[in-house]
């Protein structure tokens, strides 16, 4: 099996959950690696779980914008070499630094604080260099059962039982992901970048600020606490289904909340009314034109399997205020 291939066909249709387990540990554990582009592309793919159509369909667009943010924070935020090589660098790292140069963006700005146009520029230019290198490696990696692909298409489709796999074992496979990755980038870089190393590469894809989702909501009309109800002056979004699970963020996932709800919350999973009362917000907000676009990769089902994935990955459950 060739890094080069064009299109990838499903291998095997039946999976069991030890062939599984096994190519993931071979994955994450064997082989030779030159670069971060596996640890980096596992960490966009998990990442993009909450897009994926009924059929398990990911669309590169929303698999490169993970891994461009992850990539030009790490690149040019930290200032992290990518390769093992002293001399050589990534294509993805030469792709993001000719980028900011051309632009002259400082070497130390987030990717959140790039112009959102220049970001998608940015995600078309590292999706090419994705396409070519990455793609078809990590479908050989896992030796064509992880994900149908097209490169023309432009979309990968998982095997449904790595779909079901990964939701159902996402937080620890972030966690490995994210060890490894920062592994590699240990023994690759300068001593002083790799500080808190390991909480850097946690957070690296995270968002600075969600104030665009907290507008959005407060704008709908929606001026009170989700959770306890009490009205709202300032708008603080509070991830309905923890993040720490997630790793991305959705409007359809985002939820009001006063300071006290959103701290107390945490990564807790709130109570199952909760859940049925963002069922019917969500349903509200869909049928809006403005709020439609935001709610392309959403259905209901999808929300309520995300609530039982992220109780099966063990976070604290039925999480409510406790009202004075
Ligand atoms: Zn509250």
């Amino acid at each position: 099996m060739s890094w080069d291939l064009q299109v990838g066909e499903l291998r095997t249709p039946y999976l069991t959950h030890t062939q599984i387990w096994q190519a993931t540990h071979r994955f994450f554990y064997n082989g030779k690696t030159t670069t971060t582009y596996k640890y980096g592309f596992m960490k966009a793919l998990l990442e993009s779980l909450a897009t994926a159509s009924d059929d398990y369909t990911i669309s590169f667009d929303a698999i490169f914008a993970s891994f461009t943010r992850t990539y030009w924070n790490l690149v040019m935020h930290h200032g992290l070499r990518q390769s093992n090589s002293a001399n050589a660098r990534s294509a993805v790292e030469k792709t993001i630094e000719a980028f900011a140069q051309k632009h002259a963006i400082p070497s130390d700005w987030n990717f959140d604080a790039i112009a959102a146009t220049k970001q998608l520029e940015l995600i078309q230019l590292v999706k090419k260099v994705g396409k070519k290198y990455v793609v078809g490696a990590t479908y050989s990696d896992f030796g064509g059962d992880i994900y149908a692909f097209n490169l023309k298409d432009e979309t990968l489709t998982l095997h449904q039982e790595y779909y079901i796999f990964f939701q159902t074992h996402k937080r620890m496979l972030v966690n490995i992901t994210n060890y490894q990755l920062a592994l590699f980038l240990e023994k690759f870089n300068d001593a002083e970048k790799i500080t808190r190393l390991l909480s850097k590469v946690e957070i690296v894809s995270q968002r600075q600020s969600l104030a665009q989702f907290a507008q959005l909501l407060y704008a709908t009309g929606m001026h009170n606490c989700f959770y306890c109800g009490k009205s709202l002056h300032k708008s603080h979004v509070d991830h309905f289904i923890p993040w720490s699970y997630m790793q991305s963020d959705d409007l359809w996932n985002f939820v009001l909340a006063c300071v006290s709800c959103n701290t107390k919350k945490s990564n807790k999973i709130a109570a199952e009314r909760f859940l049925y009362a963002l069922l019917e917000r969500n349903d509200t907000l869909l049928h809006h034109e403005q709020y439609a676009p935001q709610f392309a990769h959403y259905s209901e089902q999808k929300l309520v399997d995300l609530y039982q994935y992220s109780q099966l990955n063990g976070f604290p459950d039925n999480w409510s205020p406790q009202l004075s």
